[in-house]
């Protein structure tokens, strides 16, 4: 190939955006030749690449808009540690269906139990397929809806919050809300309603008392659990496990 076709080439494809191609053509083309690879295959070879990178950007990228803490998968969780919860259930929910039937996950435990690694573990996933995701703590989303309405901004806040194919609210019932804070936290959950969202959290009968309101914990339940996965994992604290053989065993009385 001449050099003025090659640096043709590479102004074209830096025109059309196509970073990664204009970056590699002339190694690609090269080991085109030397594997006497068809016309077609060749073009497929470049065009698949270029998608590859972009995908591959897309995913990092959108991972660290994503609020969320940390990127275990599904595939780093032991199932073996919680024998009470079906490892078939959560493969289910990892196909994304929930998302397309506009339904909702609840995840119910204990501390210690995989909560939110698994919610991270679904959001991931979610990401990996193309859908935006955000995560964030319940406290955290009350004081930025609180903050928007401060400052007037309530409605553009809910809006945003709207956007996300999946929703990860985590920490449900670890702070107690104020009626005006649940009242802002019944809103989003109204506007999502039937639009994949998942929360990790309390059991429901105690939502009455994390958010000060029996009648608006009633209202935000009956939306959420319409459609809903719920998945209770009632097993020990994978965070205690290594600490379990440090605790001395307490020896019964005398009689
Ligand atoms: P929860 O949200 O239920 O309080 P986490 O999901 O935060 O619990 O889990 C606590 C820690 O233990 C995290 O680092 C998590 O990755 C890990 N963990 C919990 N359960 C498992 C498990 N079954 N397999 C592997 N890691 C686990
Ligand atoms: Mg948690």
């Amino acid at each position: 190939m001449s050099s003025l076709t090659t640096q043709r080439i590479i102004d074209n494809a830096l025109r059309l955006g196509l970073g990664h191609t204009a970056e590699s053509v002339t190694e690609s083309a090269a080991r085109a030749d030397s594997a006497q690879m068809g016309y077609l295959d060749f073009v497929d070879h470049l065009l698949s690449e270029e998608v590859a990178v972009r995908e591959s950007r897309r995913f990092r990228n959108a991972l660290k808009l994503s609020g969320l803490p940390h990127h275990k998968t599904l595939d780093d969780f032991d199932y073996t540690f919680q024998p009470g919860l079906e490892p078939r259930r959560v493969r289910d929910l990892a196909t994304l269906e929930f998302l397309t039937g506009a339904s909702n996950i609840a995840i119910l435990g204990p501390p210690g139990v995989g909560k939110t690694h698994i919610a991270i573990g679904l959001a991931v996933a979610a990401c990996q397929a193309g859908k935006s995701i955000y995560f964030t703590t319940l406290d955290d989303l009350v004081r930025k809806l609180k903050a928007a309405d401060a400052a007037n901004r309530l409605p553009r806040q809910l809006a945003n919050l709207m956007r996300p194919s999946l929703l990860v609210i985590d920490e449900v019932g670890y702070l107690a809300l104020d009626r005006d804070e649940a009242n802002m936290f019944f809103q989003l959950i109204s506007r999502r309603y039937e639009k994949g969202s998942i929360t990790s959290n309390k059991h429901f009968t105690e939502w009455g008392t994390v958010l000060g309101d029996d009648v608006l914990a009633t209202a935000i339940l009956d939306r959420l659990l319409h459609h809903c996965d719920v998945l209770a994992i009632n097993g020990p604290s994978y965070r205690l496990k290594d600490r379990q053989g440090l605790v001395t065993p307490v020896e019964p009385p005398a009689s």
